[in-house]
Parts: structure tokens; C-alpha cells; sequence
């Protein structure tokens, strides 16, 4: 069994991962919680380069759930057509948008209930939603999460809700806000499925995976992250 992480060595994790980008943010891009919210219901099975190449041009026009529902199914299914399993999540979209103008006035209600019970959003939607539009230290588990927490032992799981219950345990109060993300570029970047960079890993000594790699691949995954909208409107 491999040994638990002692919260001096969890701190320290966060502490580096910390030091590599202070103000870690989302690389969907949004201009508003309503936007965001799409955004995220989009992103299922897509990248979120995928997904921003489709939203640019929309969410130039379209930034509340009223403009969803004036551009309607039609337009809306063709503005993403790019992005996997497009036609069902552009349902989802309509009706969500429906929803919360029906029901909300408008507004990305900051409620995990309302926010689960809406069409295409599920917890790790609206951990995402309750933690960038709002500022709630949520913890989305997705795939990158999900292997950095069990390869490292940071917070093993047999998935994505236990991985999370024990985050939320583990991870400091001083790094919930930003764990998420911390974990997601670092799984994203470096802990990358197929071959990690663990000859550049910050925590690589704290790392308890027994194949940790010993050379980098001839060719490195892109570090740069795309550029980010980060103006934030509710
Ligand atoms: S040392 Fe390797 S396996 Fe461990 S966290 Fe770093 S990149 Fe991942």
C-alpha cells in the first residue's frame, strides 16, 4: 500500500503547484455566469479549445439566456456543430435557457440544487459554475483530476465522488478556491495520461506513483495555455 500524504507534504503540493500560477483560471472562455454555464454544458467529452472555437463568434451576440432562446434550436446547433454530441447538448442548452428565464429571471441561480436540477448540468458542471462564477471552493473532479489525485495518492479513489470526498478533506482551506484548477493544469500540462514530464515535476518528490517517467518524450506536449477571457459579469 502506497504511503498517505501527511498534511505538511498535501500543503506542500499546493504550495508549488501554487508558486507555477497564483491565479489559476478556466480556458473555457465566458463572458458572463450565463455564458460560463454553456460553456461548461458544452464541454462534456469536447476540449475546451473545441468548445471556444464554437463560442467565440455566439457569445458575441448571445450572453443571456433570452438571446439563447430568441437564436433558437436551429441556429444554436449549427453554431456548434463542431463540438462532440453537439445536437443533444444544444437541446440541453435551449432548455436550460428556458428554465432560467422562466424560473430565475434570468440568473445562474448560485445553488448546487437548482443548478443539478437544470437539463445537461450534473455535479461537475455545477462545481465548476459554483467555483468560477461565484468564488465557492468547489472541487470539480474530471478526468485530469481524477489520475493526478490517484497516481500521486494525493487522494485515491475508485472515482470521481470518492476522488472528491477526499479532496475535500485533504486540500487546505488556504487552496480549495483554486485546487481545482491547480489540479487540471498540472494533469493537463504535466501528469498528462499517456507519458507524465516527471522529469520536470514540481512534485515530483512528493509524488508517490511507482513509473514515474525518467526522460522526457522526444516531443513535449505544448505548455503555453491559450489566452484566457477574464472579465466576469454576473
Ligand atoms: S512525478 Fe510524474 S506521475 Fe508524479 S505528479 Fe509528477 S508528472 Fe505526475
Amino acid at each position: 500500500m502506497l504511503k498517505p500524504f501527511s498534511p505538511a507534504e498535501v500543503q506542500e503540493f499546493f504550495a508549488r503547484l501554487k508558486k507555477l500560477d497564483p491565479e489559476p483560471k478556466t480556458e473555457l472562455q465566458y463572458v458572463n455566469s450565463y455564458t460560463l454555464l454553456v460553456a461548461v454544458v458544452l464541454s462534456a467529452q469536447a476540449t475546451d479549445k473545441g468548445v471556444n472555437k464554437a463560442t467565440a463568434p455566439l457569445f458575441k451576440t448571445v450572453k443571456t439566456p433570452e438571446q439563447m432562446l430568441a437564436l433558437g434550436e436551429e441556429k444554436l446547433t449549427d453554431a456548434i456543430k463542431t463540438i462532440g454530441l453537439y445536437r443533444g447538448k444544444a437541446k440541453n442548452v435551449m432548455a436550460l435557457s428556458k428554465i432560467l428565464a422562466e424560473q430565475h429571471g434570468g440568473k445562474v441561480p448560485k445553488d448546487r440544487e437548482a443548478l443539478q436540477a437544470l437539463p445537461g448540468v450534473g455535479r461537475k458542471t455545477a462545481n465548476v459554475v459554483l467555483n468560477v462564477a461565484f468564488g465557492e471552493p468547489t472541487i470539480a473532479v474530471d478526468t485530469h483530476i481524477f489520475r493526478v489525485s490517484n497516481r500521486t495518492n494525493l487522494a485515491p479513489g475508485k472515482d470521481v465522488v470518492e476522488v472528491e470526498e477526499k479532496l475535500e478533506k485533504v486540500v487546505p482551506d488556504a487552496y480549495k478556491l483554486h485546487a481545482h484548477h491547480w489540479l487540471i493544469l498540472h494533469g493537463r500540462y504535466t501528469c498528462v495520461a499517456r507519458k507524465p514530464l516527471c522529469p520536470t515535476c514540481v512534485v515530483r518528490d512528493l509524488c508517490r506513483f511507482k513509473e514515474k517517467t525518467k526522460e522526457l518524450p522526444a516531443e513535449k506536449p505544448k505548455l503555453k495555455t491559450p489566452s484566457r477571457t477574464k472579465t466576469l459579469k454576473h
